[in-house]
């Protein structure tokens, strides 16, 4: 379950860092990846060779010759090999297959009722990953596809702790704490399974599409629940036990403070989150059933509904500016379906400007998540392909 979480430096060259070359196009040649690498010839070749027989990499013919031998390309493998991946959410979890390049190669989105319990749930995802395998055209391109399954990422919408795959203490997850996700993955499937929280999969996942050249960057995922991911040195950080990013429960100034699930009040999950702001728009005695009634009144100008965004977005800009003071980012992301509400980011970006020291924000990028419904299991794939390669 444990990921080898090198710290970049020792990453130069490393056989996830060839893969990824490879993957991203940056690299066709073993001479591409000495070049990128600083490595020389032959470390190249024993490591591309090593990634050849653990069916990572493969050889498509040849490149173009600067005189010579033509030298052979270099590619991740389009068939063969994809790795399961679910983003579960509070009411709907999106599952996929993707390829060893992190491409997404099937994702459907299911319906799910959380409270259901993690038996039931999770026994009905697991089994949605073995359909999408079985139907999918790279895993069956080079012979069964039940075979072409390395790996499955899963993402919870909850704390979870990091070395045993355990949820601890979820909000608005009943049935679920102390549930251990890997154990009960282990007796079902045949393959590794690496469990995360769905904040650190968005944040692998965007890092990975959309800023794998920056190594400081935060994400905060705005749903239902609110969350965020460290990108740190390149790499995701987890802390001690997994719930480093997690500033649901951080104190914001609120008056009144509302009541948080965890039993305190004035926590920014209980005025910032989705869920927060259903409950106060009711409470205004606004007839409102869930996030996307919400979304809606804010789109159409609704006042209470947009005070209220303005309101979440000050709170969560509160939170970032003591998080971007600290951590110094290059790029704050936000995503989830609170990421397209407009009033929410500005008040978060003037509150974040107004808060923050001016060499935090000089060259701070401040973003949507742009990568869109996928950018989960993409994360959750990247996760596992990255387990893949360190055990190879
Ligand atoms: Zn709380």
């Amino acid at each position: 379950m444990t990921i080898d979480d090198a710290p970049r430096d020792a990453l130069r060259g490393g056989p996830r860092e060839l893969l990824r070359w490879v993957a991203t196009g940056a690299a066709v040649s073993r001479a591409d990846l000495s070049r990128l690498s600083g490595l020389s010839p032959s470390t190249v070749s024993q490591r591309v060779e090593a990634l050849i027989n653990q069916g990572l990499l493969e050889e498509t013919g040849a490149g173009r010759s600067r005189g010579g031998r033509r030298p052979r390309q270099l590619a991740v493998p389009t068939g063969g090999a994809v790795v399961g991946a679910i983003d579960l959410g509070a009411h709907h979890a999106r599952v996929g297959t993707l390829d060893l390049s992190g491409r997404v190669v099937q994702a459907r989105t299911l319906p799910v009722r959380i409270e259901d319990g993690p038996e039931a749930v999770l026994g009905a995802l697991l089994a949605e990953v073995t359909t999408l395998v079985g139907d999918d055209p790279v895993a069956s391109a080079d012979g069964s596809a039940a075979d072409a399954l390395r790996g499955i990422g899963i993402g919870i919408p909850g704390p979870v702790q990091h070395a045993t795959g355990r949820i601890v203490s979820p909000s608005r997850m009943p049935g679920w704490n102390g549930f251990d996700v890997a154990a009960f993955c282990a007796g079902r499937v045949d393959v590794p399974v690496i469990v995360d929280n769905d904040a650190n999969l968005m944040a692998l996942g965007a890092h990975r599409t959309a800023h794998s050249e920056l190594d400081h960057a935060v994400y905060i995922k705005a749903g239902t629940g609110i969350g965020s991911g460290v990108i740190s040195s390149g790499r995701l950080h987890r802390g001690a036990q997994g719930s480093a990013g997690d500033i649901s429960h951080c104190r914001v100034m609120a008056d009144p403070a509302p009541p948080c699930t965890c039993g305190n009040a004035g926590c920014l999950e209980a005025v910032a989150s989705g869920a927060a702001l259903v409950t106060a728009l009711r409470g205004q005695g606004v007839p409102v059933s869930d996030l996307t009634g919400v979304i809606r009144l804010i789109d159409d100008g609704d006042r209470q509904a947009t005070a209220l965004a303005r309101q979440a977005g000050r709170a969560v800009g509160e939170i970032l500016a003591v998080v971007v003071n600290f951590f110094n980012p290059q790029v704050v992301a936000i995503g989830g379906r609170l990421a397209d509400c407009e009033p929410l980011l500005a008040s978060m970006r003037a509150t974040l400007y107004e808060r923050c020291l001016p060499l935090a924000t000089q060259t701070l990028l401040i973003e949507r998540v742009a990568a869109g419904q996928d950018v989960g299991i993409t994360g959750a794939a990247h996760l596992v392909i990255d387990h893949v390669v360190a055990a190879a």
